[in-house]
């Protein structure tokens, strides 16, 4: 998908931007002060903006987002900013892969109209002091292992939401939890951004993509395959009858020994509530399978929609 050639306009600029599309690279802005100026510019007109934030390492999940956003014709602006306030200590912060030109190259073919890429400095100045936090949703799964992750996510969230001002933000179904806690945010604090979840995008082998799996080695590539593994014998669990959450997760973790081999060891294997995401007593209506597991010592997530009765 590279396009050989590609040039970059960095910066601001005066007078008029033009809408993103195959003919036009995307605009790359940098500060917060580019940012508000390009925002402003597109007050007063009919433009809807649309906005897709990422952490870069930029996969075909990512560029997913970009194209439900241009679908609805949005006028898209994407964010790359490792941000981080989410990562823990001891995490990947430092080896989480940052190739920014060969992500402006991807998005070169896509229709973005900006890129917006700060810097620390900017995201998070000198006596920074503030955060956002929504409660309750953040405490299980991904939030029970990675405590502080959320409380990053949703302050950085509500910052690129103050400087973006979208219409509509584009998450991944992918990170399950972290749509439904956006979500909440966007009511709870009246952003008025609608919140758009789409699917998630996968390998032929059923591996969700992710940045992550760029640290796989091949054999822990294909012992990765266990996590959509147990996932989808979830689904043949229920779609056979069964309604117990412990017996399903009993099958699942079976499925990631089998296929994980000695590689995998799960975090959490959860069915839940796809809205308050707590623990079902039974699947006698639509759940959500979620787990993470380490491959190797890579951290995995993933989750699948289970539909009792059809
Ligand atoms: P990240 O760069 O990992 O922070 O992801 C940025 C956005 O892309 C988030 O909303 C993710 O949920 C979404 N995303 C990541 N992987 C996938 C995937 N495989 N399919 C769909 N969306 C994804």
């Amino acid at each position: 998908v590279q396009r050989a050639g590609a040039r970059y306009h960095v910066g601001t600029f005066g007078g008029r931007y033009a809408k993103g599309d195959e003919m036009s690279e995307p605009r790359i802005l940098r500060t917060a002060e580019e940012m508000r100026t390009y925002r402003r510019s597109l007050d007063g007109t009919e433009e809807c903006v649309g906005f897709v934030p990422t952490m870069g390492a930029l996969h075909e999940g990512h560029l997913s987002l970009l194209r439900a956003a241009r679908a609805r014709g949005d006028r898209t602006v994407v964010s790359i900013y490792v941000n981080p306030t989410q990562f823990g200590p001891g995490e990947d912060l430092n080896a989480y892969p940052r190739d920014l030109q060969r992500d402006l190259g991807l998005l070169g073919g896509e229709g973005a109209a900006v890129v917006f890429t700060p810097d620390d400095r900017t995201m998070y100045p000198e006596g920074f002091s503030t955060t956002v936090s929504v409660e309750g949703l953040t405490d299980g799964l991904c939030g029970a292992g990675r405590p502080g992750h959320f409380r990053g996510v949703t302050t950085v969230v509500a910052k690129l939401f103050n400087l973006v001002r979208p219409h509509r933000a584009y998450f991944g179904q992918k990170d399950a939890q972290q749509a439904a806690v956006i979500r909440r945010l966007a009511r709870d604090l009246d952003t008025g951004v609608e919140i758009v979840v789409c699917p998630i995008v996968r390998e032929p082998d059923g591996l969700a993509l992710s940045s992550r799996n760029a640290y796989l080695d091949p054999e822990e590539r294909a012992a990765a395959v266990c996590l959509y593994r147990a996932l989808t014998e979830a689904e043949r669990a229920v779609a056979g009858g069964e309604t117990s959450p412990d017996r399903i997760r009993a099958r699942m973790r079976e499925v990631i020994g089998c296929v994980g081999g000695g590689l995998a060891r799960p975090e959490y294997i959860e069915i839940v509530d796809p809205q308050t995401l707590k623990a079902l007593p039974a699947v006698n209506r639509p759940s959500l399978a979620a787990l993470a597991v380490f491959v190797g010592g890579t951290r995995l997530i993933d989750n699948l929609l289970l539909h009792p009765g059809t």
